[in-house]
């Protein structure tokens, strides 16, 4: 049994993910200690427990210390993924785009189509919000293999959550290694502002028009920018929220998210403000990936077939730790190259994971 140190650099419930991930596809079972250790609330949330059981039922493991606020976890995973369809519901707001960063990678080697319809938070703070999932990571995702189909069916926001998702994931036999190096011109950016339950479509449209305001003062005239306001009613959205979320498209390919949740108190400008920096400060470092595609990435470049090359900003401690897993569980190495331009080209030989299924 592999041991891993859950309170090792974030020391988050990123660590939880991918080395669940990780040992479920490969088949190598994994003790997880000190789990979240660097968090106010150390141990599993909800939505860390719900992950760790989706895993679970998907790789037929064995689980223990599987409760919430649990710090030590073991998983043995059966060495087969089954696909079919699931359901899982976090029962908070914690976020289902994080059930999907742990499943994901692991339905791809499963030996039939996987269907999850998840319920929790779609747009939670310091998560993907299902934008970012659907925008961001599945156009990359879909150049090194990946076919998946993601319908948003409802937003779930703080506190209640609600939300719902259905992802259908097809079965893959090898990844693409992913080769970002070309950054191009930012050409467009898109993005949308949306208010649900008790707000008016007022709030929207005022986010909307400051987020254009202040990306057009800090992107050239040539970049076209729309941000569309929307009033999303009861049946696409579970109780009020609000939020930003913007994306910029680059001549290459590369896209880059930006995103702010609304709260109370926190005005309609701040909310526009707050997204358009995220997004801003992702254009300025010269990368082709933004701060959170870059740790999002680790796992797919340690599995996949050939070497992976992805030019990105300052290394995340996001991405270092990703990196720390998945050379503990697959044994590759990564190559950190600084660049003149202040951008760091992360490079790695993936090991050729096959699934034996197909
Ligand atoms: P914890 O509370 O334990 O930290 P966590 O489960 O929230 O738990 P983290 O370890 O902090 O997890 O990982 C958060 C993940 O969400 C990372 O992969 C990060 O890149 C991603 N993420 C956070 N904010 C955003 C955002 N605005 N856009 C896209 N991805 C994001």
């Amino acid at each position: 049994m592999i041991e891993l140190a859950g309170n090792i650099l974030e020391g988050g419930g990123q660590i939880l993910r991918n080395a669940t991930a990780l040992s479920c596809i490969l088949g190598k079972p994994i003790k997880i200690t000190d789990i979240r250790a660097n968090r106010s609330k150390p141990g599993l949330r909800p939505q860390h427990l719900c992950g760790i059981q989706l895993l679970g039922d998907m790789s037929h493991a064995k689980l223990s210390g599987d409760q919430v606020n649990s710090c030590v976890v073991e998983l043995q995973p059966s060495g087969q993924v089954h696909g079919g369809i699931y359901s899982k519901e976090v029962g908070t707001a914690g976020s289902l785009v994080l059930l999907l960063q742990s499943s994901l990678p692991v339905a791809l080697f499963s030996d039939q189509a996987c269907d999850l319809t998840l319920g929790g938070g779609t747009n939670a703070e310091s998560a993907p919000p299902i934008d970012y999932f659907t925008t961001v990571f599945l156009p990359i995702a879909q150049q090194i293999g990946l076919r998946v189909d993601c319908q948003l069916l409802k937003r779930g926001f703080y506190p209640k959550g609600g939300g719902k998702v259905r992802v259908c994931i097809e079965p893959i036999k090898c990844l693409k290694p992913i080769v970002l190096l070309d950054r191009g011109e930012i050409i467009k950016v898109e993005g949308i502002s949306y208010v649900s339950g008790q707000l008016p479509v007022k709030v929207a449209q005022q986010s909307a028009a400051a987020a254009s305001k202040h990306l057009q003062k800090h992107l050239p005239k040539s970049v076209s920018i729309s941000v569309a306001a929307r009033y999303e009613s009861a049946s696409q959205a579970t109780a009020t929220g609000s939020g930003v979320f913007l994306a910029a498209y680059t001549t290459t390919g590369c896209i880059f998210g930006g995103t702010s949740i609304g709260k109370r108190g926190k005005a309609a400008e701040q909310v526009a403000r707050e997204a358009a920096d995220e997004l801003l400060v992702a254009v300025q470092q010269l990368g082709c990936v933004d701060e959170h595609l870059q740790d999002q990435l680790i796992i797919f470049m340690a599995l996949a077939s050939g070497q992976s090359k992805v030019r990105c900003g300052p290394l995340t401690l996001h991405t270092e730790t990703a990196i720390h897993i998945a050379k503990k569980l697959t044994g590759v190495e990564f190559e950190i190259a600084p660049q003149e331009d202040g951008t760091v080209v992360i490079s790695c030989d993936g090991i050729a994971f096959q699934n034996s299924h197909l």
